[in-house]
């Protein structure tokens, strides 16, 4: 707990509540959706339209995406991000992207109304403690093999250099399995709400890799305490430039969030912590 002692839940109870357009994140049960990648004007537009039609509260979409092959679509960097930008202006939604080095950090503050610092840099700590050092808020991933205490110690580089707007994502970790891409851990989300007063996200598209997965897991995850999901969409899901067989469509969209703000209601009419 001494490594994490700012991020820690204290005795009164106090969670951590920050607005980012018209949602209180911490308090209002919040959805993140879009594609994995920008990848043309035409393609985030529709993304805004469907993900503002859908009831989302705030628009995704990668521009410098961490591929684990360096021959696959690396994203449209800066230009990507004023196409994001643009978009989620056009459709009154605030948009998060992510940063993956830390001279990049100043040009994509000035696109994006949350950072997202990726499963894969979890342990980045100059890029943590950099992002710590900007008035913006951070939804920060965890490491496909690290532990709660591990993932909050990350947290905590943020929450150390003053930026105490954080949001932990759960996001899958490892597992032996290899049907689903990762294995959502739910018990990371229970665990966190008992430990921690940030916001707790879970993304269960990243978590499963599988379309048809992440309704469930987005409402199993969502009575496991979560505050928020990010969930990928996409126009024209067989034809994304990356993560095609775990985004869903628009329609899809919209039937999760119905059934997700219908369960938020039910939820909040028990006590779970
Ligand atoms: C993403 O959300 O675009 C992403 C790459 O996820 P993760 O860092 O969790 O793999
Ligand atoms: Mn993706």
């Amino acid at each position: 707990m001494d490594g994490y002692k700012l991020c820690a839940l204290g005795e009164d109870g106090k969670r951590t509540v920050f607005t980012v357009g018209n949602v209180k994140i911490g308090e209002d049960f919040t959805v993140i959706a879009g594609p994995c990648s920008v990848e043309s004007k035409e393609q985030i537009e529709l993304s805004a339209a469907l993900a503002r039609q859908a009831g989302a509260d705030i628009l995704r979409g990668g521009t410098f995406k961490m591929r684990t092959s360096p021959y696959s679509f690396q994203g449209l960097g800066e230009e990507g991000l004023k196409l994001l930008r643009d978009a989620g202006e056009k459709y009154s939604l605030p948009v998060i992207t992510e940063v993956t080095d830390t001279r990049d950090v100043d040009m994509v503050c000035q696109y994006a109304d949350i950072i997202q610092i990726g499963a894969r840099n979890m342990e980045n700590y100059a890029l943590l403690s950099e992002v710590g050092k900007h008035d913006v808020p951070v939804l920060l991933k965890r490491g496909s093999d690290a532990t709660i205490e591990e993932f909050l110690e990350s947290a905590e580089y943020i929450l150390k250099e003053g930026n105490e707007k954080v949001i932990l994502c759960e996001r899958g970790v490892k597992t032996f399995g290899t049907y689903t891409r990762n294995t959502l851990d739910l018990s990371c989300v229970a665990a966190l709400k008992t430990l921690t007063h940030l916001p707790v996200f879970a993304d269960p598209s990243h978590a499963t890799g599988r379309r048809e997965l992440v309704k469930p897991m987005s409402l199993a995850a969502e009575m496991a305490g979560c505050d928020g999901l990010e969930i990928e969409m996409h126009p024209s899901p067989d034809e994304a430039l990356s993560d095609a067989q775990q985004q869903l469509s628009g329609p899809e969209l919209a039937e999760l969030l119905r059934e997700v703000r219908v369960t938020a209601v039910f939820r909040d009419g028990l006590d779970l912590y």
